[in-house]
């Protein structure tokens, strides 16, 4: 590992694991789940208000950052940390997965991807030395490979092959990342949801040696069974001394289910996309606020949740902010989901350290199975 990070086991259970990822910025305790500040924003969010969650790192998206201000403005005014007001660490993806969801007019050879920014038609160019050089622009404490996500569905031979360039962009990457102390690559496995091409994408980066192995191609639609088909094998391919990154995951439920299976860190957009659409997570499943139900309701959301939303208002005023479109549905409902999800890892990580994961999980979804509170 890069001098100045580190990764500390701290115990196991089963295959869930609890331990603590030591950086310059300060430490991640995993399982750790990333809150995603795609713009140099959480949005919704004061960087002060996603800390309070117990957030001990964010993720920012390469992708529309390179796009706008440019990895380069961000540069001359000291690094994505400094422009946005935080402090803690920061991991960036590369852009790659972006670049073929969201970009127009792509073309991909073996150089890199050439493509059409969706905010103004530029075209721009990827590679892994340029997604490299970005992302230490940008000032990330954690880079990542830059790789090639197949759109689903793809034959088999498809996936081999973009797999197969994924693992030459790996060296590329790690060559291009060279020698930076206190800053984090990690290499990325692909596959789809084939057990032999995960094993010669888990040798190939084994070989190439990372800091940490994320693994990629999955939470595209697949379905969670078919992704906890993938998770029943691929973590144990990777090194057990290296943080795994399960990338763009999940559902509260995903997410047990990906640590139960040996995951350390994850990320994922839904506690505060949904929490600006009127949808709130809490240990009762999911609540729609925007419903009739909620009107004359003056109860929490959630009794049991510390979080503002929770502590200072009602179901009556959430559901009359959301309805009259007021900004303050959006803040309260996104810190209430952050909140959860943080506090569901801080669950898990005291219940791996104790021994008592299986008796957590069994918890986790008996409550959910009550549903939420029964209507005034
Ligand atoms: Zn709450």
């Amino acid at each position: 590992m890069a001098s100045g990070i580190s990764f500390t086991l701290n115990g196991t259970d089963g295959k869930a694991r609890v331990g603590v990822i030591s950086t310059p910025r300060g430490e991640i305790r995993t399982p750790a789940f990333m809150p995603v500040g795609t713009a140099a924003t959480v949005k919704a969010m004061m960087p002060e208000s996603v800390a309070a969650t117990g957030a001990d790192i964010l993720l920012g998206n390469t992708y529309h950052l390179m796009l706008r201000p440019t990895a380069e403005r961000i540069d001359r005014l000291g690094g994505l940390h400094r422009f946005m007001n935080w402090e803690k660490p920061i991991l960036t993806d590369s852009g790659g997965f972006q670049v073929m969801s969201l970009a127009g007019l792509r073309k991909l050879t073996e150089e890199g991807v050439t493509f059409s920014s969706h905010v103004d038609g530029s075209r721009h160019f990827v590679s892994p030395e340029r997604s490299m050089e970005i992302q230490k622009l940008l000032g990330s404490d954690i880079v990542m490979a830059f790789d090639e996500c197949p759109a689903l569905p793809a034959t088999e031979e498809t996936v081999a092959q973009s797999m197969r360039m994924s693992m030459r962009w790996a060296q590329r990457s790690r060559d291009a990342f060279g020698d930076r102390p206190g800053h984090a690559l990690f290499g990325i496995q692909q596959g789809g949801v084939t057990e032999s091409l995960r094993g010669e994408s888990a040798d190939a980066l084994r070989a190439i040696e990372f800091d940490g192995y994320a693994i990629g191609g999955l939470a595209v639609g697949e379905g969670q069974e078919a992704m906890f088909g993938v998770l029943d094998y691929a973590p144990d391919m990777l090194p057990t001394d290296k943080p795994r990154y399960l990338m763009g995951v999940g559902k509260p439920d995903d997410i047990v289910g990906a640590v139960k299976r040996g995951v350390d860190m994850m990320d994922c957009v839904l506690p505060s996309r949904s929490g600006r659409t009127g949808q709130a997570w809490t240990h009762r499943g999911q609540v729609n606020i925007k419903n009739a139900r909620h009107a004359d309701d003056p109860r929490p959301l959630d009794e049991n949740c510390t979080c503002p939303a929770c502590s200072k208002y009602s179901r009556a005023y959430l559901h009359h902010v959301f309805r009259s479109q007021e900004m303050i549905s959006g803040m309260l409902l996104t810190w209430h989901n952050l909140h959860y999800y943080q506090e569901l890892m801080a669950g898990m990580r005291a219940a791996i350290a104790a021994g008592r994961f299986a008796a957590f999980e069994a918890d986790f979804h008996a409550k959910r199975a009550q549903g939420d509170i029964d209507p005034l």
